[in-house]
């Protein structure tokens, strides 16, 4: 069962849908400055778009057009039209604003809502977000999706873990919207207050926002005594309710009667082999405000092959393992923060936060890796605790390949963030 039979078109009819709506899509964006300058000057024209694979005949869109056109350049309908704007939360430099219009606002919230049913929440659970609300579509996007499938909603937003825990005790709250480094912290929180998790009536937590590992996933789910759902949205494709999983927790099926989903290769443009990894490209095709054609995400993923057994006929997307720009270069190596996190989160020892720190050594970088240990193995020997420290550099020297210096802290001493983890600290600028 779906929340709608969209979930469930058959592969035929959705492509059809898709080449309809790109062409509405064209002709829409043929009425902003932005594209009515760039589609004009390649002469393309909605008769152009005849199949969804003639999308390859557009240019990229990326972050710098829209920092480029901020705030205005993309809007295609009278200023009186729009309703509401979110911003994305800058974590990678000037934020980028995006214009909704009612309707835009309504089929984003019928997306959400779908993710949610999928993952088994009904109208009538209550379900807290405890992400940040304002200018973070993880707040608002998250709520407007909640109340549209009919769920008491508790918009507790971020940050303090006692209210949290009160209202999921005094509402018997059965799901929560939560990002990962969050849960993990709430975790501690839990566990400090002596809290069983199991006693809590909670049975579903939506994490995303940020990359996280399959590892922290599974952390997740003990901890707090619930299943963990991964969800992904950008600000620029609406916010959360782009891909989602559902109850078989098997990859996110990106939803492709609203979005044109492709994977390139990010240094030649061109198209992966299936199931390959590369660059996440979007393509609204629901929306009227501000669409955006093959906007280039930076996010790497790849499509999972094969039916989901849930047999919904949207495509997956495999865990995102980082942004393109995450990528650090250290000592000649390619490394992402997410093969650390890997790393440690397989660590029984390791407690629930780290932060990776570039730092320059005379000429070269050096990284250093402060990890949380858990308060059984922090002890006062120091023999212990150098065995424990050798380990743990061994471990992510093997995923790593460059040898890390490993300090060991104390566990909730990493300062935490109301929003996204801060997992990369960089030092190197500093004189
Ligand atoms: P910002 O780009 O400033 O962080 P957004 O709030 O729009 O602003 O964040 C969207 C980004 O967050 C995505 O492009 C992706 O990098 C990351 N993200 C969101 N959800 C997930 C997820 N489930 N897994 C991994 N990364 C995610
Ligand atoms: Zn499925």
């Amino acid at each position: 069962m779906y929340y709608e039979a969209a979930e469930g078109l058959a592969r035929e009819s959705l492509e059809r849908l898709q080449t309809e709506r790109l062409k509405r899509t064209i002709a829409t964006c043929l009425r902003s400055q932005f594209y009515s300058s760039r589609l004009g000057a390649l002469g393309l024209s909605p008769d152009d778009f005849n199949s969804p694979d003639d999308i390859r005949k557009l240019p990229f869109t990326t972050k710098d057009d829209l920092r480029g056109n901020y705030p205005y350049g993309l809007l295609c309908q009278p200023m009186d039209q729009y309703v509401r704007l979110h911003a994305s939360s800058g974590t990678t430099g000037t934020p980028t604003a995006i214009f909704y219009t009612q309707n835009d606002i309504d089929s984003w919230a019928g997306l959400v809502a779908r993710c949610m049913y999928a993952v088994g929440l009904r109208k009538g659970d209550v379900f807290q977000n405890m992400s940040g609300y304002g200018l973070f579509t993880g707040g608002l996007g998250i709520h407007y999706g909640a109340e549209r499938l009919g769920l008491l909603t508790v918009p507790a937003g971020a940050g303090n873990s006692k209210r949290q825990l009160k209202l999921l005790r005094d509402f018997h709250v059965d799901g929560v919207h939560i990002i990962p480094s969050y849960a993990l912290h709430f975790a501690s929180f839990l566990k400090q207050e002596g809290i069983d998790p199991t006693s809590l009536n909670w049975r579903f937590a939506l994490i995303g926002a940020e990359p996280h590992t399959e590892e922290a996933r599974q952390r997740i789910q003990e901890l707090l005594g619930l299943k963990a759902y991964n969800s992904y949205g950008l600000t620029e494709m609406n916010g959360p309710g782009v891909a989602f999983e559902c109850e078989k927790q098997a990859g996110m099926h990106v939803w492709e009667d609203a979005y044109i989903v492709e994977i390139i290769n990010p240094d030649t443009g061109e198209h992966v082999a299936e199931g390959e990894v590369g660059e996440l490209v979007m393509t609204t095709l629901c929306r009227t405000g501000m669409p955006i054609l093959r906007y280039r995400t930076r996010d790497l993923t790849r499509f999972i092959p094969g039916a989901c057994e849930c047999s919904r006929t949207h495509r997956r997307l495999d865990r995102i393992t980082g942004r393109a720009d995450d990528m650090l270069i250290i000592k000649g190596c390619n490394i992402y923060p997410m093969q650390v996190e890997q790393a440690l989160m397989s660590m029984p020892e390791v407690a629930q936060n780290y932060v990776i720190e570039l730092f320059k050594e005379g000429e070269m970088d050096q990284l250093r890796v402060k990890v949380e240990i858990k308060e059984d193995y922090f002890v006062e020997d120091m023999r212990a605790l150098t065995s424990l420290q050798k380990k743990i550099t061994a471990r992510l020297r093997d995923e790593i390949l460059v040898t890390p210096r490993v300090e060991l802290v104390q566990h909730d001493s990493i300062p935490k963030s109301e929003g996204k983890a801060v997992r990369v600290v960089d030092l190197r600028e500093k004189p």
